[in-house]
């Protein structure tokens, strides 16, 4: 089993717009948040394996990549709502026992925590480094200090907010009717469940009930007049679908890796076998293989037959792929099988490792850096029907 089930993507969470985000205002505008309200399955054509549908507070319903080649269209909000807790640990500021959500802790300060809120709202100091627990037995992530750093005003269901019903709406005519709008006058967990996960409204009749936002997957409510929900710096949020593991590879290093670079097995066996875990199954033999990572200037053997023969079992062969021959490519993605991901020659293309050779800036080849910011279009987005469904009781 998972020894860590929360650390995965799951329906509920919040997130906003993420690094590679390229959909235009379909979140209404960024700061917009949003709930996963459905997760990508292997083999559907609409919504595969490393996606996630999010219903937007504003309204919008659509899919978006979560890992999918290697593209990070969100970033995690908040994991209160999925029941993340920290059962042990207080907020240093607002004094909030067991904390929910992501854990942000100072490196300067002994024992010193904080909550999402109270980190996003500036609390301590702007120059102490925190590092951030995305779920109590997750591994720190070390960020830079606050100070500086732009931030982003968050927008959607919060306190204040003018709601209407939503898409998982099982109410009756609580509200007064469709279309009837309400006010937010509270977000607050259920029961000891799950926290940040409802919003109590008042209808226009004076009656005040709660709705799910967030809650085991569910979104009650549409925002038709948005409230501010405090901040959050982009650049230390998680990427939605991104192990955490490799996050602090990534926070840790700014600088990506230099042309040349000799990156060999930066993981250490433990690190991999646990990434390993769920993804697979651990294969002694793909600590020896792992020498190759993201970041990478690679070149693809020049081969044919070699290559073809090599890809049986590993990524394959397609005679698409014949412009990547002896072309040099950067690494975008490691997958749990040790097959890697190559932006080469204006495309990504899966390759077993055996067919790539550390590039050697010796070779002087032509690297096209522009091929790292090439849109892939095969990631098109579909627009989906409002979905639903069946829902455990309420009320
Ligand atoms: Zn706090
Ligand atoms: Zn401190």
């Amino acid at each position: 089993m998972d020894p860590d089930p929360q650390a995965g993507v799951q329906v509920g969470m919040r997130v906003v717009r993420g690094v590679d985000w390229k959909w235009g205002q379909q979140d209404g505008g960024e700061g917009g948040v949003g709930t996963v309200v459905e997760l990508g399955r292997h083999g559907s054509p609409s919504t595969p394996d490393r996606t996630v549908v999010v219903q937007w507070d504003q309204g919008t319903r659509t899919n978006y990549r979560a890992g999918y080649q290697g593209a990070h269209d969100l970033l995690l909000y908040d994991n209160a709502q999925i029941g993340v807790r920290h059962p042990n640990i207080i907020c240093d500021c607002c004094k909030k026992h067991g904390l929910r959500g992501m854990r942000w802790k100072c490196r300067v300060c002994l024992d010193y925590d904080l909550c999402t809120q109270c980190y996003m709202h500036n609390k301590h100091e702007l120059a102490h480094a925190f590092d951030r627990y995305e779920t109590a037995h997750s591994r720190p992530v070390t960020l830079s200090p606050r100070q500086g750093l732009p931030r982003i005003p968050l927008r959607g269901i919060f306190q204040g907010a003018k709601v209407v019903r939503g898409p998982d709406w099982e109410w009756g005519s609580q509200d007064g009717g469709e279309g009837k709008p309400g006010r937010v006058v509270d977000i607050r967990g259920w029961d000891v469940e799950t926290g940040r996960s409802v919003a109590s409204v008042t209808w226009a009749d004076g009656t005040t009930n709660v709705y799910r936002v967030g809650h085991k997957g569910k979104v009650d409510l549409k925002c038709v007049g948005e409230a501010a929900g405090g901040f959050y710096y982009k650049d230390h949020l998680p990427r939605l679908g991104k192990p955490a593991e490799l996050q602090r590879r990534v926070s840790a290093d700014s600088q990506p890796f230099q042309h040349g670079d000799k990156v060999k097995c930066l993981l250490d066996t433990d690190v991999l076998r646990e990434m390993q875990e769920g993804h697979g199954g651990w294969n002694p033999r793909m600590a020896e293989h792992h020498s190759f990572w993201v970041g990478d200037v690679v070149r693809v053997i020049g081969d044919l037959d070699t290559v073809k023969r090599l890809q049986a079992g590993h990524g394959e062969w397609t005679d698409d792929m014949a412009p990547a021959l002896g072309r040099v490519g950067k690494v975008v993605k490691v997958f749990g099988d040790g097959n890697l991901r190559v932006a080469v020659a204006g495309q990504r293309w899966t390759f077993s490792p055996s067919c790539l050779v550390a590039y050697r800036p010796e070779e002087d080849a032509n690297l096209d850096v522009a091929e790292r910011a090439r849109e892939n279009k095969s990631a098109a987005q579909l627009r989906r029907p409002v979905g639903g469904g069946a829902a455990p009781g309420h009320h």
